[in-house]
């Protein structure tokens, strides 16, 4: 099996919803496919992939680095025994004469191809990935369904509390009993009554709903904050500081009993180790939201996850960031807490399979060899082009 050719294109996920950091008016997302000169079934193998949101289409760290000393490795150099691509290999190929830390967003043109290639193996497999994965790392066993909550609740210009509320509603209806809510961008009492207005659709139920400050606190706000919220016994209480402030972690989490959630702005193991090892976070409480998409990939994941059982953490603590189906399969597969899920923004990217419904607020996974694009139809017709020159 040998990589034939790589291509790729920046599409837009652009829209006008905003959270405490960024608005997404110029998002992008670049979008691969990794060619081979594998038939099966009378078709090529070609495996597709894309960057999660929130972070740019990394296109110039594609095409001036990644994608060349892809194209460069002889193929015995990136395959297993099998003669099939080892995803393991070609990282340590694509890795090649790149320092150790200071990920910067290397991380995230690594994670678009690392997801091509675990779509061609399983593909050239022809068993779904998240079957792959708990045959090779989980004695077979896979989850049955993936738990996954409904994340939105954005700012947005002029949508009041009546508009979230019907946002926060029309998930319900959709299958989804957990939601999640940006909050943070505005003073706190506004938040409290936003906070409050969700709360009424979900019966007074805070155990169904997370809110999320993407990062924007100082240790002050986070503290006051979240003395603010605790009486409503939140389901998590997501980036209240900044991402890389291990001791603003630790100082916070001895104020505030409730789960925190973190780590989608944490790009490598090391990071995730350092989070562990100085963050303060709890085992048996806290949800840990690496989004393998942007951090070097699945074969970055697997050593993250390794990370974690070396320090007592169970791979039920991770819920990754992303709402796509690459870390929807590893859910599965490898047995995460869930997965994110944007039932309304970053289509065609975020959403699973179009045939599988939410319900009770657990997805299955369809039976289609590889990640499953095949299975969405708005998401192929981005990919399909750049299967053929
Ligand atoms: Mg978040």
């Amino acid at each position: 099996m040998r990589i034939t050719a790589i291509r790729d294109v920046v599409a837009p996920i652009k829209s006008d919803i905003a959270n405490a950091w960024i608005d997404f008016s110029t998002m992008t997302v670049s979008v691969v496919a990794v060619v081979t000169d594998l038939v099966v079934d009378g078709r090529p193998v070609v495996g597709l992939g894309f960057n999660s949101n929130g972070r740019y289409a990394p296109q110039g760290l594609l095409r001036e680095r990644f994608i060349p000393r892809l194209l460069a490795a002889a193929p015995e150099d990136i395959q297993g025994e099998d003669g099939l691509i080892d995803p393991h290999r070609a990282w340590a190929a694509m890795m090649k004469n790149e320092k150790p830390g200071g990920h910067g967003e290397r991380s995230v043109a690594v994670g678009v191809l690392d997801m091509a290639l675990w779509d061609a193996l399983a593909k050239a497999k022809g068993v779904p990935l998240w079957r792959l994965l708990a045959d090779r790392y989980r004695g077979g066993d896979a989850d049955a369904r993936a738990w996954v909550y409904a994340a939105g609740g954005y700012y947005y210009p002029g949508k009041g509390l009546d508009a979230l509320k019907d946002e926060m509603r029309s998930y319900l209806d959709r299958g989804y009993s957990t939601v999640k809510m940006k909050v943070g961008l505005v003073p706190l009492e506004e938040d409290i009554a936003r906070i409050e207005a969700v709360l009424s659709v979900l019966g007074g139920d805070g155990s169904r709903l997370c809110v999320d400050v993407n990062g924007r606190f100082t240790l002050e706000e986070a503290i006051r904050f979240g003395r603010a919220v605790a009486p409503y016994g939140l389901r998590w209480y997501e980036e209240p500081v900044d991402p890389l402030d291990c001791l603003a972690h630790a100082a916070l989490a001895t104020t505030y009993d409730g789960s925190l959630a973190t780590g989608e702005n944490l790009f490598s193991h090391q990071d995730a180790r350092n989070l562990i090892r100085h963050g303060g976070l709890r085992p048996d409480r806290d949800i840990l939201q690496f989004d393998p998409a942007l951090s070097y990939g699945l074969v970055e994941y697997l050593r993250t996850l390794e990370v974690l059982r070396s320090h007592g953490w169970s791979p039920r603590r991770c819920v990754p960031h992303g709402g796509h189906q690459f870390a929807l399969n590893i859910a599965v597969g490898l047995g995460l807490g869930g997965n994110e899920s944007y039932p309304d923004v970053f289509a065609p990217f975020g959403g699973f399979a179009d045939a599988v419904p939410v319900e009770d607020s657990r997805v299955a996974m369809p039976d289609v060899p590889g990640i499953g694009f095949e299975a969405k139809n708005a998401l192929y017709a981005v990919m399909r082009p750049l299967e053929r020159e």
